[in-house]
């Protein structure tokens, strides 16, 4: 009786492990013939100056329009692009699409690019992002590139090296997620990170909990000091914008700008009616 209560169990553990096998590698399937098929989007949203209100940089956002699916947002599909290693042809993609329309912008406008941990295993990262630089014409000094703490958790001397070298080269690095991993502020001694992103959980409390408030006055301290530049991400009302412009914080993203949209609306995010590939 035993025996067959675990056999049974055992059954029903293997078919729960089947459907679930079986969605991934549908999804997989689905995901390398989207590379052929060109179904996916940069998708681009506006960084703005706190001080002057200016658009100063747009932060490249990848989208798969799915053929049944629809729209699907990378939360659903680059965990499995990472465990398959086709999210360094998907990294390479989003590089070479941000520079190249990049390219098109006004001078004083930048592109930041989400880089995985996993691109950084890779040995083409350097040569990814040289050929994407060549590619479209774009100074270096144009192009930021996003990392999150795990990928210095990971493989951290080799990594340091893959930074200074791009650093080297003009790119700046921003410090993706801030105050949400580990150990932070070590990470901030390992490398001279142009910019700190601070997450969107704490600016989503920033008015309602005195502890998002004071976390962000710490940061945004801390960058004015190290002199690093600090990014609110998920700004979504004028109270919060208000709170951070009080704190000194440099610069905002968010939905109360805009929300990621297709490069064809980048001028209109610009209130700019004209970029310089069409004037
Ligand atoms: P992230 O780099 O922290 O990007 C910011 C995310 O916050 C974006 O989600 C953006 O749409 C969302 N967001 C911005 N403002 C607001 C706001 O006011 N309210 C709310 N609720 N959300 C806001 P998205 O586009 O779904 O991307 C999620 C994450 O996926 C990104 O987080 C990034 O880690 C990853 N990702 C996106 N594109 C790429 C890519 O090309 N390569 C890699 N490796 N990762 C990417
Ligand atoms: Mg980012
Ligand atoms: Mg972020
Ligand atoms: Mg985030």
């Amino acid at each position: 009786r035993a025996k067959a209560d675990g056999r049974g169990t055992y059954r029903f553990f293997e078919t729960g492990m089947d459907a679930r096998a079986q969605a991934r590698r549908l999804l997989e399937m689905d995901l390398r013939a989207a590379l052929q098929r060109d179904e996916f989007q940069v998708y681009y949203q506006p960084i703005r100056d706190v001080a002057s209100g200016r658009v100063v940089a747009f932060e490249a956002l990848l989208r798969w329009h799915h053929p049944q699916r629809g729209l699907i947002a990378p939360i659903s599909f680059i965990p499995l692009a990472e465990e398959t290693g086709l999210i360094v042809q998907l990294g390479e993609f989003v590089l070479r699409s941000a520079c190249t329309d990049a390219a098109t912008w006004p001078d004083d406008v930048d592109v930041a690019v989400n880089l995985s941990p996993v691109q950084f295993k890779s040995p083409h990262l350097i040569t990814s992002v040289t050929e994407a630089l060549t590619a479209s014409g774009l100074d270096a000094r144009r192009l930021e590139l996003e990392i999150t703490e795990s990928v210095l958790l990971q493989n951290g001397e080799a990594t340091l090296t893959t930074l200074h070298e791009l650093r080297a080269m003009g790119v700046r690095i921003s410090l993706d997620d801030f105050g949400t991993g580990y150990s932070s502020l070590s990470y901030l001694r390992s490398f001279p990170f142009d910019k700190i992103k601070i997450d969107r959980s704490f600016v989503s409390e920033l008015a309602t909990r005195e502890d998002s408030m004071a976390i962000i006055r710490a940061v945004t301290g801390l960058g004015r000091s190290l002199g690093i530049i600090t990014t609110a991400e998920g700004v979504e009302n004028d109270v919060q914008l208000e709170l951070l412009r009080r704190e000194g914080c440099t610069q905002a993203q968010g939905y109360l700008f805009s929300k990621p949209r297709p490069a064809s609306d980048v001028a209109m995010m610009l209130d700019r009616p004209r970029l310089r590939a069409s004037a």
